[in-house]
Parts: C-alpha cells; sequence; structure tokens
C-alpha cells in the first residue's frame, strides 16, 4: 500500500482544549503535531497537516484535511494529537472500530519504551449508536486508519513534567512506530538508519543472529517477541536508530504565541534572554508564531502555579496529585487563604508512587451533591470513608457541593472533565460528546442549564 499521513493538532484558537494552570492542551498539541509533520516529510512520507499555527479550526476544516488531501483509504493514517485530562497518568491511544489494534499497540509500545507510563490501547464507541465510533476524527473518516493519541494528563503533575521535558521524545516514537508499519526506512533525526531484514523461508532467529552478529535475546527484546516462531515476509528489527541523545542539562519547550517576545519568556521562566539565545542557537531576537523554544530548565524540580479564580487549596493539590500539607509546607503558609495570583510551588511528587497502580486505574470521578457526606458516598460506591480520604487527600470530612471527588475502584475510568469555554451551552457540549444533556446535568449534580467558563463538567462514558 501507498501510505500517506494526515497529522492533527487537536484543538486551537478559541478551543484550548484541557486546560490546566497556565498549561493549555493545544500548545502541546501544535507543538507535538508541527514536529511530527517536519519528520514525516523527512523521511519522504506524503504528510499533511490540519493546523501548523495557533488557529480554530471547525470540525468541518478538520474533515475536510483528513479526508480530502489523500482519499478515504485505510492506507491514509491520521495521526490527531491530544493531552488527556481528569485523572490518570500516562498515554493512551484510541484506533477506530473499522481497524486492528496493531498500530495502536505498536504506537503505545514505542511512547512507553521512551519511558511514559502505557496506560491501554482500545476503541471507543458512541454510547446511542455503539456501532459507531465515539469520536468524530474516526466516525466520520470513512476508511481511514484514523487513531488519536493521548500523550499523557496535562492535570498530574509528573506528566506535566514528562510534557514539558520528553514530549517530543514521545512523538518521534509515534513516528518510528508508524515508519515500521508502513515499511519506509526508519531514519533517526540523528541521521542513523534503522537496519531491518524480512524473513525468508528457511530462517530461524538463531540464523538471523549469526549473520547480523547479535543475539536471539536482542532480536526478541527489540520485536517484542514473545516466542521464536517467524513467519516469512515478517520485518524484523535488526539494530535501533534511536535520536541521539540529548545534550546534558534538561529544559523545558516553549511554543511561541502571539505577543510573545524573548523578554516576556525569559521572565516568565525565570531566566535570561541571553540563556534562550544560546540554547537555541538563535542569531537574532525575532521570533514567529509556533515556533519552538529551549528554555533552560531551573534546577528545582517542582512547578510554579498561578492561583486562579475559584481556587481552592485542596482544588489545586488534587490537580497535582499532591497533598494540601506538602503544599502549605513548600511555601510556608500560615493559613489556607490564597488570593488570585498568588504563585505557589506545587513540590515534586516523583518520590511518592500513585496509590494505585496507573495500568490497573479504576478510580471514577463524582461531584458532590447537596445531602452527601462522605460516608453516603463511600456506602454509594462500595468503598470506605477512609479510602476516599486518602484518594483525595482530605484533611476534613466536609464536603462542599461541586466539589470533585476521586473515588476508588469504582468501575471504569472512561469519564472525562471538560471544561467550559466561551460559547458553550450544555447541549451544544452534550452534542459534542455523543450524550444528552440531562446525563451531563445528572452526572454533575447540576440543577440549572447555566455554565460557567472554567467550569469542570464530568462528561459521562
Ligand atoms: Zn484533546
Amino acid at each position: 500500500m501507498n501510505y500517506k499521513v494526515i497529522v492533527d493538532a487537536g484543538h486551537g484558537g478559541d478551543d484550548p482544549g484541557a486546560v490546566s494552570g497556565n498549561l493549555k492542551e493545544k500548545d502541546f498539541t501544535l507543538e507535538a503535531a508541527n514536529y511530527m509533520y517536519n519528520r514525516f516529510r523527512e523521511l519522504g512520507v506524503p504528510v499533511a497537516i490540519t493546523r501548523d499555527v495557533d488557529k480554530t479550526l471547525t470540525r468541518e476544516e478538520r474533515l475536510n484535511t483528513m479526508t480530502n488531501t489523500f482519499g478515504n483509504g485505510p492506507e491514509v493514517i491520521i495521526l490527531s494529537n491530544h493531552i488527556n485530562a481528569g485523572g490518570g497518568e500516562g498515554a493512551e491511544i484510541v484506533y477506530p472500530l473499522r481497524s486492528t489494534d496493531v498500530l495502536a499497540k505498536s504506537i503505545l509500545e514505542e511512547i512507553g519504551s521512551e519511558g511514559q507510563i502505557m496506560r491501554k490501547y482500545y476503541q471507543r464507541r458512541l454510547p446511542e449508536n455503539p456501532s459507531k465510533d465515539y469520536y468524530y476524527i474516526m466516525r466520520e473518516t470513512p476508511n481511514t486508519t484514523s487513531l488519536l493519541i493521548e500523550y499523557g494528563f496535562i492535570d498530574n503533575a509528573n506528566d506535566v513534567k514528562k510534557l514539558q521535558n520528553n514530549l517530543l521524545d514521545y512523538v518521534e516514537a509515534v513516528v518510528r512506530a508508524v515508519a515500521r508499519y508502513i515499511g519506509v526506512p526508519y531514519v533517526s533525526p540523528g541521521g542513523i538508519t534503522e537496519e531491518t531484514y524480512t524473513v525468508q523461508k528457511g530462517d530461524s532467529l538463531y540464523s538471523i543472529a549469526q549473520r547480523f552478529n547479535t543475539t536471539v535475546d536482542k532480536l526478541k527484546e527489540l520485536n517484542n517477541l514473545t516466542s521464536n516462531n517467524l513467519s516469512i515476509g515478517q520485518v524484523l528489527i535488526i539494530s535501533e536508530a534511536k535520536g541521539p541523545e540529548k545534550p546534558s542539562g534538561d529544559y523545558i519547550v516553549h511554543t511561541v504565541k502571539k505577543g510573545d517576545t524573548l523578554y516576556s519568556i525569559a521572565r516568565e521562566y525565570e531566566t535570561t534572554v541571553d540563556e534562550i539565545l544560546k540554547l537555541n542557537n538563535l542569531g537574532t531576537t525575532a521570533l514567529s508564531i509556533g515556533q519552538t523554544l529551549k528554555i533552560p530548565q531551573k534546577t528545582q524540580s517542582s512547578l510554579t502555579y498561578t492561583v486562579q479564580k475559584g481556587d481552592s487549596l485542596w482544588k489545586i493539590a488534587n490537580n497535582f496529585g499532591v497533598s494540601v500539607d506538602s503544599i502549605i509546607q513548600a511555601n510556608n503558609l500560615s493559613g489556607t487563604n490564597l488570593s488570585i495570583g498568588q504563585q505557589l510551588i506545587i513540590p515534586s511528587t516523583t518520590t511518592t508512587p500513585p496509590s494505585t497502580p496507573p495500568e490497573e486505574d479504576t478510580t471514577q470521578l463524582y461531584v458532590v451533591k447537596s445531602g452527601d457526606s462522605l460516608w453516603s458516598i463511600a456506602r454509594q460506591f462500595n468503598t470506605t470513608v477512609a479510602e476516599i480520604r486518602r484518594e483525595n487527600n482530605l484533611t476534613t470530612d466536609v464536603l462542599q457541593v461541586g466539589q470533585l471527588l476521586r473515588i476508588p475502584g469504582s468501575g471504569g475510568n472512561n469519564d472525562m472533565i471538560y471544561y467550559v469555554k466561551s460559547g458553550d451551552s450544555l447541549w451544544k457540549i452534550a452534542n459534542q460528546f455523543g450524550t444528552t444533556v440531562d446525563e451531563i446535568k445528572n452526572k454533575n449534580g447540576l440543577t440549572t442549564n447555566v455554565l460557567q467558563i472554567g467550569q469542570q463538567l464530568i462528561i459521562p462514558n
């Protein structure tokens, strides 16, 4: 087959996607998509991109690029780049009902080989019509191989750190998996070509290992083989061509936005214009929107968060997966009162592993309704008050109506959090996610149809 690739940068313009603090999904997806697009061009794969700058795309515009550039056949591989939200950690791939799991699985494994947690690859069905795909980029892209890639969670402190430092490694992993899948020789960004061998009649792992001066174990590891069986025509990777090691010293990647200057960026990241010029080999201070810049990383491994309207210590702690106490300590706070615009240090959580293994994350989100108590919620979900306290780092048993709780061990984790944006209505959101206004109201204990910008809604699976 003559494969072609469509690279999609999720969201954009008026639609920031998932938001956490001053991080927006649309910035990460743009950075990922631009990089991915350039890499496929370098590999000589026909490729198109849905947007290469920060702009709003209608559903029709997005679909138009996806289905009218190279046609609608399975040889058209659509890679839609996204960042997840709503309680979890790691990467997920969604693939269409019409496709096999081969490419999705291999993409997830490659991202995993770069150090990201592999959550799952799966198909997602439209609730009111389970014969159809949940996401329109699969439902309305006839026979294409359309995949949704979620690199990590924007509201998980560990993932945020990875997205800021390693996102392009994960994108490169996707490029590698796709190149192998479509049979295009993979050349790393450093120019090293991957060596592959096509299995012939009479070959064994042992004979191939001998011929290429390697070992059976190494071949099995490189190719994720669980047995010694080979089939004729199978393509084996003989030697890897991962990118060259990054220069020492971590850095953050910043995508230039409208209004950015080197000076404003330097100030934002507490570094200097000179440092940025040096790290990026820039000969000029002129920037273009969408350009990516490496920003020297401060030595501390914590994040800074600016308090927004409606924030509470509890909410912030929950968002970053840390405890209220650790924030109080890190900032020497004398009370729990916050002021809008206040800068908080969010301590790193890398030393405390999550309480449940992420692959088996079965927590569910629940919005506290009038009359609820920890005890009644625990009973409703067949768990204990202590479990809920632990999962949510609660320091008090007092609940507030509208408060978001993570309920451990209560089933599927397929509910999503949606952040209400300007122009949204319940009807529009229900439509977008293939659910109903009543379902959303029920799930969130809403008594009115009035929404507020920034409000978090649980979208039922
Ligand atoms: Zn998204």
